[in-house]
């Protein structure tokens, strides 16, 4: 391996694999370090790998709608020779429950129809088409298991839902990364696993290197921090935290995955599933097998980790809650008395946008917050942070005067201040797992 490199990156999940992707494309020399064993073993691997349009801000929206297409036309996006197992990509179409935590949508439909991405309504008494026996009673607002009313009705019903074609789910988010990962490497980026960052070193004020924790030095004049859950330790190890008006933390999340409702194979034939009535999601994961996770709702308490590398992994109330609430719903669902799933982290930010961005240290760049929504987004993040790191190593302040990217299959600009470390705390987040 050289020891002089034009850009390090910190981690080879589904968004560091995406990055060295995109700048060894460029003709940039890279190489990921990441001290777990391979491609996509951190948080991606814990992926629900959701693939949907609907944000609720508009730049996130269409970021996604772009992503989509990666994902729809994935063999021809990372180019691998013929016989290298790929992802699969499948197309169920999302239906989404309208509820006071999505505001019914109303928003979501305006910015679809502003970025030309498909749906369709579906009045209450039409939501049974996509899932037999629903139960369509309002549930919101979502309680805990302690209080008084917890998963009763609260009178009258949802107010329908929409559906959204062009959206589904990854099977395998760790292969996504690896296939991410093989196409770097086709263009010459070179990856190293097992290999812990310890210090983000500097020189003349400005990065020089990384420090692994068995001593050896890494030179390069980039350093980009992609390290997921793990991102606040690396921002505070090159020092560019106080500059950040946003922060992030490891979030504690569990997923459950179930054989589904008795009277349909949601496994064989559901759709990706998000409710705004009761905070949840779900999607199909194999035949006879229902993936539930939860929609952050304000009545349960955050659970943020302070050591991400002594994460709980014993599953908690937190599983039984998501899939009582999903039962809401589902009449026809048992709850099982084993609990199967992933415990994982997100890594959240203040206002739960990620963070695309340069930092106070010149040649330290972030790509980080992901706040549990940026799977999806992964094939765009690595054009987007190729961008940045180009323009800002060439000069330009994106401080001072914030890029904006052109997403050229929607033919759509959007904003890349609205992924600053400074913004100021977006008001229009869900500040939820939505983005
Ligand atoms: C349970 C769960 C469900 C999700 N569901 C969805 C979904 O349905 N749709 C969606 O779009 N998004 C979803 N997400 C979010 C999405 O999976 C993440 O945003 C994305 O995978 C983050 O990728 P990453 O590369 O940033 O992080 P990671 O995959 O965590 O990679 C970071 C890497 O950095 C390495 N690292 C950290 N520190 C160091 C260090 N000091 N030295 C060396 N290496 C280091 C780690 O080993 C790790 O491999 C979900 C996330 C979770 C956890």
């Amino acid at each position: 391996m050289p020891d002089r490199h034009d850009a390090i990156i910190i981690g080879a999940g589904v968004i560091g694999s995406a990055i060295a992707f995109e700048l060894a494309k460029l003709g940039w020399r890279t190489l990921n370090i990441d001290k777990g064993p391979d491609a996509g073993s951190g948080s991606t691997s814990a992926s629900s790998a959701i693939i949907r349009t609907y944000y609720s801000v508009e730049a996130s929206c269409a970021l996604a709608y772009e992503g989509w297409h990666y994902w729809r036309d994935w063999a021809a996006h990372v180019a691998l020779p013929e016989g290298v197992p790929l992802i699969r990509y499948n197309e169920t179409g999302c239906l989404v429950i309208k509820g006071p935590a999505n505001k019914n949508l109303v928003h979501v439909k305006q910015m679809m129809d502003h970025i030309g991405c498909p749906y369709e309504d579906v009045p209450t008494e039409r939501i049974a088409d996509y899932l037999p026996g629903v139960d369509v009673q309002a549930y919101y607002p979502p309680k805990r298991p302690e209080d008084d009313g917890f998963c009763e009705p609260t009178g009258g019903q949802i107010a329908g839902a929409v559906f959204f074609p062009q959206g589904g789910f990854v099977n395998d988010p760790k292969l996504a990364a690896e296939n991410l990962k093989q196409a770097a490497e086709a263009h010459g980026a070179i990856f190293l696993f097992r290999a812990a960052v310890a210090e983000v070193r500097q020189a003349d004020g400005r990065v020089a290197g990384v420090t692994l924790t068995d001593g050896r030095q890494i030179d390069a004049p980039v350093v980009i921090n992609a390290g997921g859950p793990w991102s606040s330790r690396l921002n505070a190890m090159a020092g560019v935290v106080e500059g950040m008006n946003i922060s992030t933390r490891a979030n504690r999340q569990e997923v459950a995955y179930i054989p589904g409702p008795r009277n349909f194979d949601f496994g064989a034939k559901g759709y990706v599933y998000s409710d705004g009535d009761t905070e949840t999601y779900a999607r199909p994961e194999a035949p006879g097998v229902m993936c539930i996770g939860s929609g952050d709702p304000q009545c349960d308490p955050r659970e943020w980790v302070d050591d991400p590398d002594s994460l709980l992994q014993e599953f908690t109330d937190q599983w039984t809650v998501n899939v009582m609430r999903v039962a809401q719903r589902f009449p026809e669902l048992p709850i099982p008395g084993q609990a199967k799933g992933v415990v994982a982290m997100y890594d959240v930010s203040d206002d739960w946008l990620p963070i695309y961005d340069t930092s106070d240290l010149p040649g330290f760049y972030m790509a980080c917050g992901t706040s549990g929504n940026q799977f999806k987004n992964a094939p765009v993040v690595g054009k987007i942070m190729a961008h940045i790191v180009t323009r800002c190593q060439a000069g330009h302040d994106h401080d001072a005067d914030p890029l904006t990217f052109h997403l050229e299959r929607i033919d759509r600009v959007i904003d890349l201040g609205t992924y600053s470390r400074k913004r100021v705390v977006n008001p229009n987040s869900s500040f939820s797992v939505i983005g």
